[in-house]
């Protein structure tokens, strides 16, 4: 069965690394919004300049743009085994539009990240991107563990800009978990600890959300 996956969380919850390992194990699309937009930005297209202020600012592009650039991106064929949304939906338009463009396929898996505000400062501020690879690490090591590149801060994973992050996250994103938290196919999972435990746990929340009445046919 395909897995269409939203991977809900605060910045610096871990999303993208545990988003990025389900997808390769899975062999389905890692669909990065951030990263989509980081991309546009890099390249200068309309989107990319309408939203560089906005995200380092800690703002959030409006729900318009947002919308078009996935319902665009779950058009590709190679989204039809299934899809990990990471970064998307983050309001509750976001989700209701979200639900309409994946209607006619298998319900969605939401995995809510859970990590208490203070840690997430912590590991957003200490946070190093791989230029060249991508790979995300820490300011501890001075270059990529994966390929040896060079390690870069995201411009707005500063301490103000990530506390604003994560206002913005409380005020327009956290309203989602109640959206959701009905579904047979919500999973929370404490993301409070090492990565590969972290991953264990969302591996044991997406097989318990497919044994879900919705998904299996059971009636509840
Ligand atoms: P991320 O890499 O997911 O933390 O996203 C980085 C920034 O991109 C966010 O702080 C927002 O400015 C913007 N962004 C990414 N996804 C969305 C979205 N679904 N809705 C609005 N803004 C977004």
């Amino acid at each position: 069965m395909a897995l269409n996956l939203v991977m809900l969380g605060p910045p610096a919850a871990g999303k993208g690394t545990q988003a990025k390992t389900v997808a390769r194990e899975r062999g389905i699309p890692h669909i990065s919004t951030g990263d989509m937009l980081r991309e546009a930005v890099q390249a200068g297209t309309p989107v990319g300049r309408a939203a560089k202020a906005l995200m380092e600012a800690g703002s959030l592009v409006s729900d318009d743009v947002m919308i078009e650039i996935v319902r665009e991106r779950l058009d590709r064929p190679d989204t039809r085994d299934g899809f990990v949304l990471d970064g998307f939906p983050r309001t509750v338009a976001q989700a209701t539009a979200l639900d309409g463009l994946i209607r006619p396929r298998a319900p969605l898996i939401v995995i809510e990240i859970i990590v208490p505000a203070e840690a997430l400062v912590a590991r957003a501020c200490g946070r190093r991107t791989c230029r060249d690879c991508g790979t995300i690490t820490t300011a501890a090591n001075a270059a990529c563990p994966a390929c040896g590149g060079p390690l870069v801060q995201r411009r707005d994973d500063c301490e103000e800009v990530v506390r604003e992050r994560l206002r913005v996250y409380e005020r327009d994103t956290r309203p989602l978990v109640d959206y959701y938290r009905r579904r047979p196919t919500f999973q929370p999972v404490d993301g409070d600890q090492s990565p590969d435990a972290v991953g264990v746990a969302i591996r044991h929340a997406i097989e318990t959300a497919l044994e879900a009445p919705a998904l299996t046919g059971r009636r509840t």
